[in-house]
């Protein structure tokens, strides 16, 4: 099995050989990863890449969609935003988070 099966638990192995995992439970039929066959964007449908730090499960896409994981990019673009206008935030206000978002996890510039 390729690094990229995650298992019953989603489990990452740190570098100093401690295992990181949390409360976090997917649906049995999203737990089979391979490098070659990647969890579907449940959002814009495109495979799931890994992440920065080689998570390949995604995030997830609650209150867009209440099944499935979504991209790094949905989770920004769509997903956070959604978030932010249910708790109240401006336009302007989400626009400025969402930039930061992007720079850090997407286009993974520092701060
Ligand atoms: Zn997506």
């Amino acid at each position: 099995m390729s690094k990229h099966h995650i298992g019953i638990e989603p489990i990452i192995e740190l570098p100093n050989n401690k295992v990181y995992s949390w409360d976090f439970r997917p649906k049995k039929e999203e737990i089979i990863l391979t490098t070659e066959s990647f969890l579907k964007c449940v959002i814009c449908e495109e495979p799931i890449e890994p992440n920065i730090n080689g998570w390949t499960g995604g995030n997830n896409p609650f209150p867009v969609s209440e099944n499935g994981r979504c991209c790094d990019s949905c989770d920004v673009d769509v997903v956070l935003k959604a978030r932010l206008q249910n708790l109240g935030f401006s336009e302007q206000q989400i626009d400025s988070i969402i930039a930061v978002q992007k720079d850090m996890f997407i286009n993974k510039k520092p701060l």
